[in-house]
């Protein structure tokens, strides 16, 4: 790739954010199209992101893609975001134009491509949602637009119990209470990032009914549980690819192969592991 006076950027802000995939693989689909641009990140202070728009406007940068904890900001200071990031709460996807910055939320569509692979159909399933943060609104809102029927459980119920209400879900005191119920398991808390976190629930009385979908993008102790209890299971990089695919399409009007974006991120991995 060469960069010239000509070539366009777009980057992924967060905070923190070296250990991003994204520019990894959305730097491979500028390269796939053969699009003189650039994909970098930026490390933005939540004090700091209403400057740093700003400064992303005046420098003309294209598009962005926004991650924690800038999500439900980066809607607000938005300009034009669409009915999807509004329903959300939150944008992880901007686009800057001459008219204004449009603001969307692609997770949502990322779950749900990835979901198509663990669950073809999820119309009327029963779900365990597990989490009620950012990321918890966004499955809550693919889940119910695809009819699935959604138990909430979060470590401070309050929080489960506000998303249940505004998206028409049932809340669960414990996971325990409707595991023999539900065919899907979702993990969406930060639980399991780290190897001596505490068990959401007890993974003994996982079987071989229940499919697990982890957006932590990597093994945890639920997806080894799954693994071992015969359950069909799907960790979160499948996920975070399509959610990029689609900031890629919104940004260029292009669609990138999923080989294109996965091939350069097993690469990444694997060199990485190796070094
Ligand atoms: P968030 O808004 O900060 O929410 C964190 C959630 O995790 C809350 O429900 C929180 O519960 C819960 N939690 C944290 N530590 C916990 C623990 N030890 N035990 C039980 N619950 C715990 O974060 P987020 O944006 O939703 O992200 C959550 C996870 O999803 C992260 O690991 C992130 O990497 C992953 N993610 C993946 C993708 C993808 O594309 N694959 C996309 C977005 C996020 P409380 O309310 O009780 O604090």
């Amino acid at each position: 790739m060469t960069i010239n006076g000509e070539s366009h950027v777009y980057g992924i802000v967060g905070y923190p954010v070296k250990h991003s995939l994204s520019p990894i693989f959305q730097n491979s689909a500028f390269e796939f199209f053969n699009l003189n641009a650039v994909y970098v990140p930026f490390e933005v202070k939540p004090e700091d992101f209403e400057t740093a728009l700003k400064g992303f406007k005046v420098i003309g940068v294209r598009g962005l893609n926004i991650t924690l904890p800038h999500k439900e900001r980066a809607l607000e200071l938005s300009d034009f975001p669409d009915e999807h990031a509004k329903a959300i709460g939150s944008a992880n996807t901007l686009k800057f134009t001459e008219e204004g910055v449009y603001a969307y939320n692609t997770d949502w569509i990322g779950f749900l491509k990835a979901l198509s692979q663990l669950m073809p159909e999820i119309r009327s399933r029963e779900v365990l949602l597990l989490g009620a943060g950012g990321s918890a609104r966004a499955v809550a809102y693919a889940l119910k637009k695809e009819g699935a029927r959604v138990y909430v459980w979060n470590r401070t119920l309050e929080r489960a119990e506000r998303l249940a209400e505004e998206f028409g879900f049932q809340v669960v005191q414990k996971p325990e209470e409707v595991l023999d119920r539900v065919q899907l398991i979702v993990n969406s808390t930060s639980s399991g990032l780290k190897e001596d976190d505490p068990p959401l629930f007890n993974y003994e009385l996982l079987n071989e009914r229940h499919s697990v979908f982890d957006l932590i993008y990597k093994d945890t102790p639920l997806l080894r549980s799954a693994r071992r209890k015969g359950c069909a299971y799907k960790d979160g990089l499948d996920m975070l690819l399509y959610q990029g695919m689609e900031s890629f399409r919104i940004w260029t009007g292009l669609e990138v192969p999923y080989e294109v974006v996965k091939c350069a991120v097993v690469r990444y991995i694997h060199g990485h592991i190796r070094s």
